[in-house]
């Protein structure tokens, strides 16, 4: 009866997940992947049929880069066919960059792809990275009347699935390790997994997985505060290099008014920099012109990021930054959801 039970297929690229603790010395160290059934024997009593793939050197999620995501892609695409979904196991650290990317990269996506990690390492008696692992792999293999009921990036953490790209890790420490500041959780692990489907990507029907490879990281995010200077903003705008800025500006998309500072913004802009305003608020959406201090920014070209994540808006900023699309075009397209990051 193997062949009617969904296939998972585990992608693991390092992170606390996929260490144990010597107890003898205390440190953490990285354990074969393959062994992952010694470490978690309940395994086996999923009713799914489970793979698994790995980096070839397990990374810190600190050491995540686009060639990183495009090994994650490509390794998804590679096996696309042969599984019902995928869980990418990754550090937690940066792991809200690499599902906002994944959700950008894979247009057509009809599978789950669960993003999860932990806070403890798999081997601590306190682990908090069996419940986020079985989890994942149920809700990666969910189906409903032959279909996937999950089709797009999520992450999943401490009993919430989450949209991917609308999460930022919001704790280092405590398990709850995520937020969706803007979106509502997608499911809930409790004696149930609940599912509300109203808030998923609706279905797609007979789309065909498009891998998008390309990111421009000529970009920076440039987190404003009070007292900022002329030299340093200059210095930052004027690096040659640069086409893009996620500006994190204050509350609804607010800026100083001082001449100096439109000046230097207007500036960039007219070199052909594309500046994205996001908030630096956890929640909340940039609205560009609701006060004076934000007027002058949209009058001079300023794109308004809406309620947007950081973490999505430089990725999505390094993906436009590629496509062969006018300036005016850039404006107006990076404004619309393309994975419900907006
Ligand atoms: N430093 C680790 C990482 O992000 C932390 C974790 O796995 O949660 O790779």
């Amino acid at each position: 009866m193997e062949v009617d039970k969904p296939r998972v297929l585990l992608i693991y690229t390092g992170g606390t997940i996929g260490m144990m603790k010597d107890y003898k010395t205390g440190a953490l160290r990285a354990f074969k992947f393959e062994y992952i059934y010694d470490r978690i024997p309940e395994l086996s009593h999923l009713d799914c049929v489970i793979e698994t793939v790995s980096f070839e050197k397990a990374i810190d999620s600190s050491d995540m880069n686009p060639q990183h995501w495009v090994d994650i892609a490509e390794m998804i695409e590679q096996h696309y066919d042969s599984y019902d979904g995928f869980v990418v196991l990754h550090g937690s650290d940066t792991m809200s960059y690499s599902a906002s990317a994944l959700s950008f990269m894979l247009e057509g996506l009809t599978k789950p792809v669960i993003f999860t990690g932990s806070q403890l390492p798999i081997g601590d008696l306190r682990t908090d990275a069996k419940e986020n692992l079985i989890t994942s792999i149920q809700l990666a293999g969910m189906k409903e009347n032959g279909e996937a009921v999950i089709q797009e990036v999520c992450l999943y953490f401490e009993y919430k699935l989450y949209r991917g790209n609308r999460t930022t890790k919001i704790n280092a420490e405590h398990f709850q390790a995520f937020a969706s500041m803007n979106y509502p959780t997608l499911a809930e692990s409790g004696v149930h997994l609940k599912v509300w489907k109203e808030y998923l990507l609706p279905r797609k029907r007979n789309a065909t997985l498009k891998v998008w490879k390309e990111f421009d990281q000529d970009v920076a995010i440039i987190k404003l505060f009070p007292g900022i200077t002329e030299v340093t903003l200059r210095a930052m705008l004027s690096i040659p290099t640069l086409k893009g800025v996620v500006l994190e500006t204050f509350g609804s998309g607010n800026a100083p008014t001082q001449q100096w500072f439109l000046d230097v913004v207007k500036e960039a802009i007219d070199r052909g920099v594309h500046i994205v305003n996001v908030t630096q608020c956890s929640g909340g959406s940039v609205i560009l012109g609701k006060y004076e201090a934000s007027e002058a920014l949209k009058r001079m070209g300023v794109i308004g990021g809406k309620d947007i994540t950081s973490e999505s808006a430089i990725v999505k900023l390094m993906i436009f930054l590629k496509k062969n699309i006018s300036s005016k075009e850039f404006k107006i397209k990076y404004k619309e959801s393309i994975a419900g990051e907006i």
